[in-house]
């Protein structure tokens, strides 16, 4: 008996892809690409994706029928379906993972899924029978499950009518929450159209001849605009040092008008603009890496911080755009999109999309239907690693800005892909080019261009002729000794934050670790409270008086003696943003302190009111984490200090400084990037440290030679590259007998290729014990061949019963 069947994704880790049986009329409208609702298990319905049409019945189990067709055209496309076939055999995951990774969660409802009632939705007339008893049942019930709603309706096929629901915003998935905030408005000033003749002009200032403080306010005016930038009210009072009345005054003239931009996304209202004039370095990269493009596909853009390199990038993508295509540009964090997106909207208008993991889920149903509809709204996308996996049709470019960022490369859950690396696939699926753009590449990236497998294009002044800031070493070590520090604070940066406060300027400060101080102790006994979930102790947050754990968020009061010796002796060590901003309080009473770190970011909103207030100079200091390090550009900002550089160099890591030169550089680059040369003031125990040399004189290519030098002579990336396996499971014995058996296995085939086992810095998280084991696979050796190797011996792992229920975590160029 011949029957019809189709191979369907399913969401789940599971290596493979599940046969169904389906009719032949079934057979004849079905595509790959399609959703199909599918039973699975004795209880389980899932969200399918038809992958394969074929006549070949299943050997091992009956092929059970569908549920029921979804869809009535693909939402996924076959160069979508390549791509993750790749990133499922490369980063040894289920292409399920990926399936789950890319679609907006409301394109998946399953059994598990559950749904809410919409309190504020009114419009019942507009349901049908259906629709109405499952808004019903939620009047009595607060949430519902599938399987509840199959059974209220007493029939299976509905997945289509909670979808029905939902588009009728009746109800919603779990996940969401919605926030309410209103974005935050900025003002701008612009000339009159009255005004936009010369004749007019020449007129007006005459006329104004006479009131010399608005003939003032308009000639700043001219002056900023020469920057051809929209200019903010808030800039054009402080560079013309005038009142707000006398640009009202101006206004209500008819001279001048206000207007708004939303620091905000989707909707723009505000005129499109010309792309600016490129100055001659950067019109030579933009030539260049058009050349380079000629012969590859893949080019290496090194500018340095504020050279410019984001106007260069408008200028591809409009020739992008120009020729029909589709472009991505790919940010490694969700902050940066604030402004990126309102210098990419200035030029582009209604163009562009964006898409990120603190969009709601309808949100980013909206934007995967205009991808893969090759709407007008979404020519240009800008998003985080997961966009990506957007249903592009005709990708012509991809822009990875801040191309070194770790950010870029998925920890948890599967599948752990780099989004950078990933990119380079689509991008060559599309037979697009791709434009890795860095102040600070990695060292794989840069040693990908000067093997020549990328072009590699140079920027090396900054944008204006402005100079790279000045880099000032202060040795704490020294201060503390001559009793010249204030709290965390050496007299040099104190006294050169006063300095630029005065002039009016902004400033940056820069620690790495959140919260007040990451330890406790009790001077009595020495001991710490530990987080009884995780092998690490507790970080004070003083804001809450809390304690609270960094790895699995456990939290409870700053207790107020010693549990252990009962003493009342706990004292703190070491020092977090928050104990820095309580600091700066003190010490600048006057000036406004804001802090910028997961804990100050939650929420969808959560970095636009921080970043919009630090831009419209709301704020005059700004302490932050890493989070600051990335291209963020603020005009007003003089000094960055960096309050304690050897944390971050001594990281036991061989990546360690690689990555603490990045964010050094990086931080430093917020500082003077508009007329002035800014100043950066590092605090360390070590100013004679190599890193913190090559920092002070941003010498990139010194950095490049002695890192890439030890990492040939130890065997790293980029000429070995790295598996990690990790183990994880609540029973130490368990995972501890499990990686000294996976441990010996994989050194009979690899050999001196296997390093540890070892125990991570944190080794118990949640509860879970945590062990890796690190594969290192040498330049000649084949990965298809190591990966099928590592399949095989894992196996043969999960094949122990004992071994079953440990955790296996495959990590493909870990970090
Ligand atoms: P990068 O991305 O290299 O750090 P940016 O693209 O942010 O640098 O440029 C730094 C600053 O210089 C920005 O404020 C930008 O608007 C300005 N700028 C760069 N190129 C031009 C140009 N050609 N014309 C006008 N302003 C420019
Ligand atoms: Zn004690
Ligand atoms: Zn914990």
């Amino acid at each position: 008996m011949s029957g019809h069947f189709i191979d369907v994704i399913l969401p789940i880790p599971i290596q493979k892809t599940f046969t169904y049986s389906v009719t032949q009329s079934e057979y004849e409208f079905l595509k790959k690409g399609m959703r199909v609702a599918v039973s699975f298990g004795k209880t389980k319905m899932y969200t399918g994706l038809v992958f394969k049409l074929h006549k070949i019945q299943p050997e091992l189990y009956d092929a059970k029928d569908i549920l029921q067709i979804l869809d009535d055209r693909p939402i996924v496309t076959e160069h979508q379906l390549n791509h993750w076939e790749w990133v499922s055999n490369y980063y040894m995951c289920g292409i399920g993972e990926v399936y789950r990774a890319a679609l907006p969660s409301a394109f998946l409802l399953e059994s598990e899924t559950v749904i809410f009632k919409n309190e504020t939705f009114k419009n019942n007339e507009t349901l049908d029978d259906e629709e109405f008893l499952i808004y019903e049942a939620l009047q009595h019930q607060s949430q519902l499950t599938i399987h509840q709603v199959v059974d209220i309706l007493g029939k299976k096929k509905v997945l289509p009518i909670i979808n029905g629901l939902i588009q009728k915003s009746a109800v919603y998935i779990k996940e969401e929450i919605y926030e309410q905030y209103k974005p935050k408005l900025i003002k701008y000033v612009r000339l009159h159209s009255n005004y936009s003749n010369k004749n007019h002009l020449e007129n007006l200032l005459t006329e104004l001849s006479r009131a010399k403080k608005q003939r003032d306010v308009i000639l700043s005016f001219f002056q900023l605009e020469s920057s051809k930038k929209p200019i903010k009210l808030k800039e054009l009072l402080a560079f013309s040092g005038s009142s707000s009345a006398i640009v009202k005054a101006l206004v209500d003239k008819g001279i001048l008008e206000y207007y708004f931009i939303q620091t905000d996304r989707v909707s723009y209202t505000g005129e499109r603009n010309q792309l600016q004039n490129l100055n001659e370095f950067q019109d030579k990269a933009l030539k260049e890496i058009k050349d380079c493009f000629k012969t590859k596909d893949v080019t290496l853009f090194h500018g340095v911080t504020s050279s410019g390199k984001t106007e260069v990038y408008t200028k591809l993508i409009q020739d992008i755009l120009d020729v029909g295509k589709q472009a991505l540009f790919l940010l490694p964090e969700i902050a940066l999109t604030t402004q990126i997106i309102v210098r990419l909207q200035y030029y582009f208008g209604n163009q562009i999309s964006v898409f990120h993991s603190k969009y709601s889920m309808n949100e980013r149903v909206e934007v995967w239907n205009n991808v893969l509809e090759n709407k007008s709204k979404a020519q240009i996308i800008l998003g985080a690693r997961s966009s990506i996996f957007l249903p592009f049709n005709n990708l012509g470019l991809i822009v990875v800005d801040e191309e070194h960022e770790t950010s870029y490369k998925q920890f948890e859950p599967s599948p752990r892909y780099n989004a950078r690396d990933a990119a380079i696939v689509l991008s060559h699926l599309h037979q697009g080019k791709i434009l890795l753009g860095s102040a600070t590449p990695s060292l794989e990236s840069y040693f990908n261009a000067t093997e020549k497998k990328y072009g590699f294009v140079e920027l090396k002044r900054r944008f204006g002729e402005v100079k790279l800031p000045k880099i000032q070493l202060v040795d704490i070590k020294e201060k503390q000794r001559k009793r010249e520090m204030i709290g965390h604070f050496s007299d040099t940066l104190l006294k050169q934050i006063q300095d630029e406060l005065d002039q009016k300027k902004q400033v940056i400060l820069f620690q790495n670790r959140r919260g007040f101080s990451p330890v406790v102790e009790c001077k009595t006994c020495g001991v710490s409270p530990q987080c009884p979930n995780c092998d690490v102790s507790l970080t004070f947050h003083k804001y809450k008086q809390e304690l609270k754990c960094h790895y699995c968020n456990y939290q409870r009061a700053m207790p107020n003696s010693c549990g252990a010796c009962g003493s009342n002796t706990l004292d703190t060590k070491g020092f977090g943003t928050e104990q820095i901003e309580l600091e700066l309080k003190e010490l600048f009473p006057n000036h406004i302190i804001g802090r910028m770190d997961l804990d100050t970011t939650r929420g969808k909103f959560g970095y636009q009111k921080i970043i919009g207030a630090f831009q419209s100079r709301e704020i005059d200091i700004l302490v932050g984490t890493q989070m600051l390090s990335k291209g963020l550009d603020f005009d007003n900002v003089s000094l960055v200090g960096i309050l304690n550089a050897d944390m971050m160099l001594n990281f036991p890591d061989f990546r360690a400084h690689e990555r603490a030169f990045q964010l050094m550089v990086q931080v430093s680059g917020r500082a003077g990037r508009s007329k002035q040369q800014g100043k950066v003031i590092i605090q360390t125990y070590n100013p004679y440290h190599q890193i913190l040399q090559q920092v002070s004189s941003t010498d990139y290519s010194a950095m490049y030679k002695e890192q890439i030098q030890d990492r040939w002579q130890y065997h790293y990336p980029p000429y070995y590259r790295l598996i990690k396996i990790t183990l994880k499971h609540k029973d130490y014995q368990k995972v501890d007998t499990g990686i000294s058996w996976l441990s010996k296995a994989l050194q009979n085939v690899f050999r001196e290729h296997v390093l540890g086992p070892t125990e991570p810095h944190v080794s118990r998280i949640r509860n879970q014990y945590i062990k890796n084991v690190m594969i290192k696979i040498p330049p000649k050796q084949s990965i298809v061949k190591t990966k099928r190797e590592i399949f095989k011996i894992k196996n043969t792992f999960q094949a122990v019963a004992d071994f079953r229920p440990i955790r296996f975590i495959i990590d493909i160029d870990a970090y």
